[in-house]
């Protein structure tokens, strides 16, 4: 995606930021690989395209951020985007985590469209035709998503575009283990408004979260105080 700057002039930094820029925001681009994700990130730091830094980092996140990932592309990051990108993917799944616990309120509006299970041994505290109740079909998918977001933070992180695609496989297992009447009923009526919610609240827990350094390191950058640089990838944290 990049080789354009192996071929320009290295005095030609306008023209190679400018390429940047434009490839990075047509996105008319392949989905990248896992390194070209990450040398996207480390030239647009260094060349300090802010615009295209969130943009590649976001694409970073479909990967897992460990050594093996990475190692390539080292040479071509500074200390502070790689510690950057690091907490960036922190803060995107602690959003994540707080986005997916909050889908677990199935009584709440917009989510509380779901009926009793029928014909399925899951528990549910509605046992009338009441709205409220929790799928434990779909209460696990979203557990399952938690565990995994609580894994490690190297780990690919969910993409909001995928939620539709599992709701559906965890639906269909459900209405193939059961035959559910209810949560087809429910699905046919509201599954797609349903999904969608899902999608948008997932994009914009992510959407959100800034490449920008927080601000108590602002505050220490301003001392002219660096923090000293802990890069460990293989951090669970
Ligand atoms: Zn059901």
């Amino acid at each position: 995606m990049f080789d354009v700057t192996c071929r320009l002039p290295k005095y030609d930094m306008v023209g190679v930021q400018f390429r940047i820029s434009t490839e990075i925001q047509s996105r008319h681009f392949p989905i990248p690989t896992a390194a070209a994700a990450f040398r996207a990130y480390a030239i647009a730091s260094s060349g300090g395209l802010p615009s295209e830094m969130e943009t590649s980092a976001r694409l970073t996140l479909d990967f897992p951020m460990t050594f093996e990932y990475i190692c390539d592309e080292l040479p071509l990051f500074e200390g502070w985007a790689l510690r950057d990108l690091i907490h960036f993917r922190k803060r995107c799944r602690d959003n994540l985590v707080s986005c997916f616990q909050s889908f677990l309120n199935l009584g709440q509006p917009p989510f509380n469209i779901w009926i009793s299970c029928t014909n399925s041994t899951s528990s549910s505290p509605l046992k009338s035709s009441g709205t409220g109740a929790s799928p434990s079909w779909l209460t696990n998918l979203f557990k399952q998503r938690l565990t995994d977001l609580g894994k490690a933070f190297k780990n690919p992180l969910p993409n909001p575009s995928n939620i539709r695609e599992e709701y559906l496989s965890a639906l269909r297992a459900h209405l193939t283990s059961y035959a559910c009447i209810s949560c087809t009923k429910v699905h046919a009526l509201e599954g797609e408004t349903f999904c969608k919610e899902l999608e948008k609240r997932l994009a914009l827990a992510i959407s959100t979260v800034s490449t920008t350094t927080p601000p108590i390191l602002i505050k220490l950058g301003s001392l002219n105080i660096r923090p000293k640089l802990h890069v460990c990838l293989d951090d669970s944290g």
